[in-house]
């Protein structure tokens, strides 16, 4: 496809070894990738410095731009507030962060003035794709691009990536309460 015609897509990254395959799947597809780095869940703050870092060494191996987006821990702790015995995975807790993310991402998008976005979020085997792909129509109807990542050996792939390149692999979802009950 003509560089020219490219439609660009604004890819929600929540660390950079989800980011690998996925952004290779968007641009095999013909879309040109900006990266959106905004994770206020992730907790502590060196630890979301650590995946921002391999976020940013994902995307210069695959040359693509990368923002960050603003680190507001209070703001996403208001928003899970009285959620914080939810189970990961299938609470409701899990629902409001993602809806969090993807609604700044949907902001970051219009501002950026970029046709369309997605998110990473769906290449874990442990997330649903069918929730966080909802939830990004409701945000932003014709705007979202569903996918899910993990579909042809997406997880898989990305593990390889972030093999060859040695990224740091995070050994929990993000958040406090996910940490906590690791
Ligand atoms: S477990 Fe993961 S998806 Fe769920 S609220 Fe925590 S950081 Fe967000």
């Amino acid at each position: 496809m003509n560089n020219e015609l490219r439609k660009s897509i604004l890819l929600h990254m929540c660390c950079g070894v989800c980011a690998a395959a996925s952004i290779e799947k968007l641009k095999h597809q013909g879309f040109s990738v900006i990266g959106f780095f905004y994770n206020p869940n992730i907790h502590p703050e060196d630890e979301y410095i650590r995946r921002l870092e391999a976020a940013k060494q994902t995307a210069m191996i695959l040359s693509i731009p990368l923002l960050e987006g603003s680190y507001d821990t209070c703001g996403w702790m208001a928003a899970v507030k009285g959620l914080e015995q939810e189970p990961e995975g299938t609470g409701s807790r899990c629902g409001v962060c993602f809806r969090q993310r993807l609604e700044e991402t949907h902001r970051k998008m219009k501002a950026e003035s970029i046709s369309c976005f997605t998110t990473t979020l769906s290449i874990s085997p442990h997330k649903n794709a069918a929730l966080i792909n909802r939830i990004g129509s409701e945000i932003g109807n014709e705007s979202f691009i569903p996918f899910d990542f993990k579909k042809e050996d997406g997880f898989k792939k990305t593990l390889d990536f972030s093999r060859v390149h040695s990224l740091y692999r995070q050994r929990y979802c993000g958040c406090v309460f996910s940490l906590n009950s690791h």
